[in-house]
């Protein structure tokens, strides 16, 4: 069957400027799908582009789908686009602040999504509102619904940002980087949250992160970004225990034990290529300690399993122990 969402051969630019190069993955209802990368690879532009928020004159998709259920959302009319935002597919930002208004309360907030778009009642959507709040767990949902954003800490306004992306129960929910504002103890707390969610209401998770600890806790599957482009994927464990390409071998170098949270990707000497001026061949080439003759060439995405791609000339000597 084709999977809930697939994403293909995205690209986006910036003025002159390509940030997504062609960038495709997949993710499956009740499945989790961590996307990670350093700053600047292309994750967030790539999900704003699926979500319809990268608009001219800033931004430009310029080639490729996102289909949901077979529905390309990048052909959509804007009208039928805000339609689907929330209802369809909804997003949870880095910061709840960006999603929330600060002059009305939370709980106001999440019954006008009611009812704008289930057409309810005032007093069945602050009902509804306050069920929200109790499912990401605010304690004291009833009274707190009362509350404005900037009277909840970060950790609870993020659980409220959550409660906006899935009050009226999307089949995909994309969060970008959910929880790099806050301590490590609520960034477990919150991934946790979003999991069990996910795994309730058989919601597909595109999730962006940095964090090494997500992808072992609770993805299925990774996709692995590098400059504008999707270097490696495929299922979380296996791409864990043997990565196929030498810049996601870097990236869980420096972890340790998988079980360590908070933790965050590697540092890798060197930095990623100007998006502005890409050079020919492969463009972590600079950074890479498997590069030879071939690497001139820009390496293509191969299958090397079901599931399981990478954009690597030398990935069989990557694999080899
Ligand atoms: Fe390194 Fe070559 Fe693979 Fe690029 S294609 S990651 S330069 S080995
Ligand atoms: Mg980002």
């Amino acid at each position: 069957a084709a999977p809930l969402l697939a994403v293909s051969e995205l690209r986006v630019r910036f003025g002159a400027t390509t940030v997504v190069d062609g960038v495709g993955y997949e993710v499956d209802g009740g499945q989790t799908l961590a996307v990670l990368g350093e700053s600047g690879s292309g994750k967030s532009v790539t999900a704003r582009a699926i979500m319809g928020l990268v608009r001219p004159p800033r931004g430009a998709v310029t080639a490729g789908s996102a289909r949901l259920r077979g529905v390309d959302l990048l052909t959509l009319a804007e009208e039928e686009r805000r339609r689907l935002r929330g209802t369809t597919i909804a997003m949870v930002f880095q910061d709840a602040l960006s999603a929330l208004n600060p002059v009305l309360s939370v709980g106001y907030q999440i019954a006008e999504l009611f009812r704008a778009h289930q057409g309810l009642s005032r007093k069945e959507a602050a009902r509804r509102a306050v069920e929200v709040l109790d499912l990401v767990r605010i304690p004291s949902a009833a009274r707190r619904a009362r509350d404005y954003p900037h009277q909840f800490s970060g950790g609870m306004r993020q659980r409220v940002g959550i409660g906006l992306a899935i009050a009226l129960n999307p089949q995909v929910i994309i969060a970008d980087e959910p929880t790099t504002a806050l301590d490590v103890t609520v960034q477990a707390q919150i991934i946790r949250l979003l999991g069990e969610l996910q795994r309730e209401h058989g919601t597909a998770l595109v999730l962006i992160t940095h964090d090494m600890g997500v992808v072992a806790d609770i993805a299925d599957r990774v996709a692995v970004m590098y400059a504008g482009r999707v270097v490696e994927q495929g299922a979380a464990a296996e791409v864990y225990a043997r990565p196929a390409h030498p810049y996601t071998e870097a990236l869980l170098g420096a972890i340790p034990r998988p079980e360590l949270r908070g933790r965050r990707l590697a540092v890798i000497p060197g930095a990623p290529p100007d998006p502005g001026r890409p050079e020919p061949g492969c463009r972590f080439r600079p950074r890479c300690g498997y590069a030879g003759d071939a690497c001139g060439q820009q390496p293509p995405a191969r299958e090397i399993g079901p599931g399981r791609l990478t954009a690597c000339h030398e990935w069989e000597r990557v694999t080899t122990p």
